[in-house]
Parts: C-alpha cells; sequence; structure tokens
C-alpha cells in the first residue's frame, strides 16, 4: 500500500529519468537523453527531506560526477510530496563545540561553492516546502523554477539563529536584498509567486509544465529574474545603513537584542559586508557557530522539540469528522470556525441567533486573516453550518459545548444533548475551570466526556489542554488528543484539578500582579517588569485583557478549592467588578482603553521612582507560577515535565527563549529558587512558601 501511494504520488513529480534510478543514500540521479544530469533528493524512510551532513557529503559525490561527466545541465529537485525540503536537521548540532560547528559548516560551505561553480547549469526545481537549508541549496544552483504551490522562507530566525549554509549572501545576491533580509528576520515563508516577485525565483510554473521549463532553462529561454534596481543600490553601504537602522527598529518593536540577537547579528553582518559575498560568508559562519552556542537558541531549539513531543502525543486518528459546538459566543464561535478552517464539518448552536450571526461574521475576518486565499475561505466558511435548532447534534461524531461557566446549566445542556447523541460520538466541554467529575455527574454514560481546554483567541493560541478525570474511558481520551492534533493545536493531557495547568498557574501571577498594585506599585511598571523577563503581556494587562469578572472568579475558585495558600483579591476588586469596569472588553478596567482597544499606558520614565528598583519584583511574579507547576507534576495533573514547559510556552507565552518554565527553573537553579521563595515567604506571607514538589524536581 505504502510503495502504491508513494508510486502514485511520484508520477505527478516529473522526475525525469531518475523514476526508474537507484536509489544510493539520500540522492537518486540518472541522466537523459538531452545528457542532462538529475539529481533527485529522497531521503530513505523520511516523509520530508531534511538537510544533515550525509545528505552534503553524498552531494559532494554528485559534483564529483557531475565535474566528471560535463552533463548539459543539472536538476536538482527532491521526491517527496510534501516538498524540497524543511531545513537542516537541528539535530545534528546538538552537543557540538562551536569549533566542531563552524568545522562542519565550513565543509558545507565547500560543498556549495563547487556546486555553485561548476560549469553546467544548475537548475533548481522547487515544490511544496522549501524553507532554510534546503532553500540554500537551491539558491547556489544557477537557476531556480518554482512549481506554484511552493513555499520558500528562512524560518532560522524562530531558533534563535540566522541561515548558515550561504544563505545570508546568497539571498541578499539573488533577490531584492531588502526583502530577502525581511525575510530572513521574519522567518515567514513566501508563495512561489511572491519569491518571483522578489527574483527569489525565475520561474512559477505548474507541476506538468515542469519538463518544459527545464527544457526552457536548458535553451535559455527562461528569463531570469531580474534584480530590481534596489539591489544596485544597497551595494554601497550607507543606503544599507540607512535600511539596517529601519531593520533594527522593527527588530527591536518585535523582540529584544538581549534575548534575541540572531537578527541584530545578520542586520550587522549585511550593513558591514552587504555584496560581497566572501566577507558575508565569513561573517556567517562565525556568527551562526556562535548564535548556535546561546541560552537562546539551545532554549528555542527545546522548544521546537517539545512541539513535536506533543504532536507526537496523537496515537492514531480521531474518526471525527463532523463538530458540533454549543454556545457561539466568544469561545464557541471561534472553536467552531477554527475547526471549519481544518477541515471538520461544523454545525454552530445557539439559545440566540444574534451569537451565531456574529460568530459567522467573526469567522469570516479570522478565516480571511489566516488563509489569504479566496477559495480556500470559501471553502471553509462552507463547511461551516448556523444551526440554532441544533440538528448537527445527532449527527456530529463529537459535539463542544462552549455555554457560560455555570454548572447547573451545563448540566441541563448535557441531559438535553446526551439522547440524541449518535453512538460513539463524544462530549467535549470548553470548561476553564468546573470540575469534569461534576459534569459527569448526570450523564448515562460519562466515560464519553472529556474536557477540551482550547485558549482565547483560538486562532493564535496552540495549546489545548485535554481534561480527563475518573470515569472517563482511555478511548475518549486518545480520540480527543488525536482531534486537537487534528486541528492543529497542541494536546496536553491533564487531569481535571482546579484550574488544570495553565489557569492554576497563571492565576497567582495575576493575583500577585494585583496585589502589588494595591500596594502602590505603578501597574505599567509591573508589566514592564515582566515584558522584560519575556512575558508575551504583563499581567495587569493580561488581567484586563481576561476580564476582571472572570479574573475574580477563576481566584475565588482556586482559593476555595486549592489548599495551598492563595492570595486575597483586593477588595477594589469587587467595586470595579459592580462597577462594571470589567477590563478591556468595556474599554476600562486597570487601564483605560482606546478605540483600538490598546491600553492607554503612562511612560515609565514619569512613573514615581519609589519601586524602580525593587529586586524582588519579578521574582514575587515568575516564582509563584513556577511553583505551580511544580505542585501540578507533583500531583500528577501534568504527567511530564516536557508537556507542562510546552503547555506553559503554547498556552501563555511563557517566555520562549527561557525554554519553559521548569527548564528555566533548573538553569536558574532549584535550590537558589526555593532559597528565594523563602526569603520571599518570610517577607511577604506564606503564599511564597515553595510546593514540596521541589524537591523531586532536584533529583
Ligand atoms: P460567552 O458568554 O461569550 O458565550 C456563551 C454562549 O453560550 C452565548 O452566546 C450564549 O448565548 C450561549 N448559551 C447560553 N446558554 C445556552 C444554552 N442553553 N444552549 C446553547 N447556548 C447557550 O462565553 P465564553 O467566553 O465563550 O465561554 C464559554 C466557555 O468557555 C465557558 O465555559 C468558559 O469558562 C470557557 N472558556 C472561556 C475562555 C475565554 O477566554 N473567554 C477561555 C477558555 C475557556
Amino acid at each position: 500500500m505504502g510503495r502504491m501511494l508513494k508510486a502514485l504520488s511520484e508520477r505527478a513529480l516529473e522526475l525525469g529519468p531518475v523514476r526508474d534510478a537507484e536509489q544510493t543514500g539520500n540522492w537518486r540521479a540518472a541522466t537523459d537523453d538531452d545528457y542532462v544530469y538529475w539529481l533527485v533528493l529522497d531521503r530513505p524512510g523520511k516523509s520530508v527531506n531534511t538537510i544533515d551532513r550525509s545528505v552534503i557529503e553524498e552531494l559532494s559525490h554528485h559534483v564529483d560526477q557531475i565535474i566528471d561527466q560535463r552533463p548539459s545541465a543539472v536538476v536538482i529537485r527532491s521526491a517527496k510530496p510534501s516538498g524540497f525540503a524543511a531545513g537542516a536537521d537541528i539535530q545534528q548540532f546538538a552537543g557540538a563545540s562551536t569549533g566542531e560547528i563552524r568545522g562542519m559548516l565550513k565543509e558545507a560551505h565547500l560543498v556549495l561553492d563547487r556546486l555553485a561553480k561548476v560549469k553546467a547549469k544548475t537548475i533548481a526545481v522547487i515544490h511544496g516546502h522549501c524553507l532554510g537549508a534546503g532553500l540554500e541549496l537551491a539558491l547556489a544552483c544557477d537557476r531556480r523554477i518554482a512549481v506554484a504551490d511552493a513555499s520558500l522562507g528562512f524560518p532560522e530566525v524562530m531558533l534563535g539563529l540566522h541561515p548558515g549554509l550561504g544563505g545570508t549572501y546568497r539571498s541578499t545576491a539573488i533577490a531584492d536584498p531588502v526583502e530577502a533580509m525581511t525575510m530572513m528576520l521574519t522567518g515567514k515563508s513566501m508563495p512561489a509567486k511572491k519569491a518571483k516577485s522578489i527574483g527569489l525565483v525565475d520561474a512559477v510554473v505548474e507541476e506538468r509544465h515542469v519538463a518544459s521549463a527545464v527544457q526552457a532553462a536548458l535553451y535559455n529561454d527562461l528569463p531570469t529574474a531580474s534584480r530590481s534596481l534596489k539591489g544596485h543600490a544597497f551595494s554601497v553601504k550607507p543606503a544599507r545603513s540607512l535600511a539596517a537602522k529601519q531593520m533594527r527598529k522593527s527588530a527591536a518593536a518585535k523582540a529584544p537584542q538581549e534575548h534575541y540577537p540572531a537578527p541584530y547579528r545578520l542586520i550587522d553582518l549585511w550593513e558591514a559586508h552587504g555584496g560581497d559575498a566572501k566577507a558575508m560568508q565569513e561573517g556567517e559562519i562565525d556568527s551562526f557557530a556562535e548564535l548556535i552556542e546561546t541560552d537562546t537558541a539551545q532554549n528555542l531549539v527545546r522548544v521546537f522539540f517539545l512541539r513535536e513531543t506533543m504532536r507526537g502525543l496523537k496515537e492514531g486518528a480521531s474518526g471525527i469528522r463532523h463538530v458540533h459546538v454549543v454556545g457561539a459566543g466568544a469561545m464557541g464561535g471561534d472553536i467552531a470556525a477554527w475547526a471549519a478552517r481544518e477541515g471538520f464539518s461544523v454545525t454552530l448552536g445557539d439559545v440566540a441567533t444574534a451569537p451565531i450571526g456574529k460568530a459567522i461574521r467573526a469567522a469570516q475576518k479570522m478565516l480571511k486573516a489566516t488563509l489569504k486565499d479566496p477559495l480556500k475561505v470559501r471553502d471553509a466558511l462552507d463547511r461551516l453550518v448556523p444551526d440554532p435548532m441544533g440538528y448537527g447534534i445527532g449527527r456530529a461524531d463529537i459535539v463542544i459545548e462552549a455555554a457560560p461557566e455555570k454548572i447547573e446549566l451545563k448540566r441541563k445542556i448535557y441531559a438535553e444533548i446526551e439522547p440524541q447523541l449518535k453512538e460513539g460520538a463524544l462530549l467535549a466541554t470548553n470548561t476553564s475551570a468546573l470540575p469534569l467529575a461534576d459534569l459527569a455527574a448526570g450523564l448515562a454514560d460519562p466515560s464519553r466526556l472529556v474536557g477540551l481546554h482550547f485558549f482565547n483567541p483560538v486562532s493564535r493560541m496552540q495549546l489545548i489542554e485535554i481534561v480527563s478525570h475518573d470515569a472517563i474511558s482511555s478511548e475518549t481520551a486518545r480520540r480527543a488528543t488525536a482531534f486537537a492534533a487534528e486541528l492543529s493545536r497542541l494536546p496536553a493531557p491533564v487531569t481535571s484539578a482546579p484550574g488544570f495547568l495553565v489557569n492554576r498557574s497563571l492565576t497567582p501571577y495575576m493575583a500577585e500582579a494585583l496585589i502589588m498594585v494595591d500596594e502602590g506599585i505603578p501597574k505599567e511598571r509591573i508589566d514592564a517588569c515582566a515584558e522584560r523577563f519575556g512575558m508575551p503581556m504583563g499581567p495587569v494587562e493580561l488581567t484586563d485583557q481576561v476580564g476582571l469578572d472572570i479574573a475574580l472568579d477563576v481566584s475565588a475558585s482556586l482559593r476555595e478549592r486549592l489548599d495551598t495558600a492563595f492570595p486575597d483579591s483586593p477588595g477594589w476588586l469587587q467595586t470595579m467588578v459592580d462597577e462594571g469596569k470589567l477590563g478591556r472588553k468595556t474599554g476600562a478596567g486597570l487601564y483605560a482603553y482606546d478605540e483600538d482597544g490598546e491600553p492607554q499606558k503612562q511612560r515609565l520614565d514619569g512613573l514615581p521612582d519609589g519601586s524602580k528598583d525593587d529586586p524582588d519584583m519579578l521574582d514575587r511574579l515568575i516564582l509563584p507560577m513556577l511553583n505551580a507547576v511544580v505542585a501540578c507534576l507533583r500531583e500528577g495533573v501534568v504527567e511530564s515535565e516536557h508537556v507542562a514547559d510546552g503547555a506553559m510556552i503554547f498556552g501563555t507565552g511563557f517566555a520562549p527563549f527561557r525554554g519553559g518554565p521548569i527548564h528555566y527553573a533548573k538553569q536558574r537553579g532549584v535550590d537558589e529558587i526555593v532559597a528565594r521563595m523563602n526569603e520571599l515567604a518570610d517577607k511577604h506571607g506564606p503564599r511564597f512558601a515553595p510546593d514540596e514538589g521541589w524537591q523531586r524536581l532536584k533529583s
């Protein structure tokens, strides 16, 4: 079966004479009637090609062959239906010293330089994903033909790196340098058409025209992408310096240099040596070898693997095709739209019709913004069906309840729904805090109930907590986990303890911020402190975003249900809620909000100085969060430290370059943290008492 599928999908790809060629190592090569040397990358046993040492070493051997045989041209492409290549295999750098990495890079550069210099015309044919080192390989060819579905990019910056295999100077020499820099600085991929418009590829063709495009390239009939005038303009340093200044400004707006050095190193490199391939090559190798040793890169690589680990929790398929969502409010509407986007048939119900209309309008906006292609938007909207009468309930493979957070209401809804459910259908709840055992109590078959705790906004937050309870069946948990992965989200299995993992850990962080506000510390300073640490949003602004009413509820519920010391909410918080100041959603909360929903913050330099250098501030915010994660691990709310770290990164945005809360704690030193917590407990109260779980973490 696998072989047949492979043959079928290969039939769709133009592989010239290589189709019948023997595989040796990672490449297959053969020469056609026109004496064109076809070199096809097809790493055995992998669904996507990555570039590692063995690929480069074998390529070197093929370059020898090419020099020897003097073919009329060389075509390089991939036999994988998924695409050209997904980039370098980052695992190969694990544990290597800077010196070793520099050595590896130099060897690889030598091979690509030799490829770039062969007399025969070299043509890269690119389909699907062409990323990082894959793109660098294509850039070492003379010509690039992209198949219409191709997507090209340099994602290295997301791992705290920049391209390291010639990408920095080849892309800026071949394409519009400012566009190429932007591509490397943002890590965003671009579709084939855009790549052509900036000069990165020479032609865009349909797969069925690949053979004739290769012929055209062979006989010089393929127009070369002309380097824009801009390319020449930036060969002088003052022009580059001006552009570099702008680039530094945009980079700084996104990520501070102190935490994310790679973009700044890349800008420096281009500013100093743009247009001088040799100098850029040397600089690129040095800078890459240094960057990969930084904590930031190591931690971001770790985050990359955490994501893989979480995706890997999926066992088999969910068997879900039709999703029904009950409650078209803030969450239900988003969940329904996202599921439709990911290819599920979705029906969306509510007691009222107005929220459904609003949800469909919001869905249009989200789909347009994330899918871009109007045909895909239309198809996704076709899959999203308003269903005020709840006809979908009896047909759905999963019903997701996203009604208001009231236990009686939810139970009433289940009582109505359960008798209508199809055999084998799952019942999921998006509850943030209600105990699943209580929700399951009235069900005839509690084994089908599962918590699918999505985060707001669904389209941006990658995490879903998969909440289990005593009566859940292992099949329900398995299918729910698979469903999360099929939604392109990352599942984190947790037990139904108060607040699960993420809210339980985030709430003390927000609660402490409110105590600080109560103590008179300016809220802007509190937020800035957390943001400097690397949190995406300060805790005061986050409280406004979540809603003061919800924050108050969640705090009260955790205080009541947890036996750890939990701070009291300041009295004025309740007063604000009573006055209808609920945060961003009402235009006023701890901050005032402008029409665009932006908080009106005072400049830090205009604030009173009293609390400026308070050394406790950061630890007061961060350590209670770590403490809660440690407690969750001890209690078995979450089983693995990796999943705990991943859940906090993908569910709260916990500074990714720190590798996750547990990783951060271990790097900083468990003993030191425990000592700090004891100190803070003496000073500020028992809420800082270190959890017993820290002892276990040490071993
Ligand atoms: P919401 O108030 O925005 O939406 C709830 C919707 O349910 C409303 O449209 C309401 O008309 C509808 N509804 C009420 N009774 C119903 C019934 N009997 N049958 C069908 N629909 C009914 O609430 P929300 O913020 O979307 O929250 C929904 C759930 O998701 C809650 O359990 C909440 O705790 C949880 N949650 C919320 C967030 C968040 O950030 N808002 C995040 C994660 C989880």
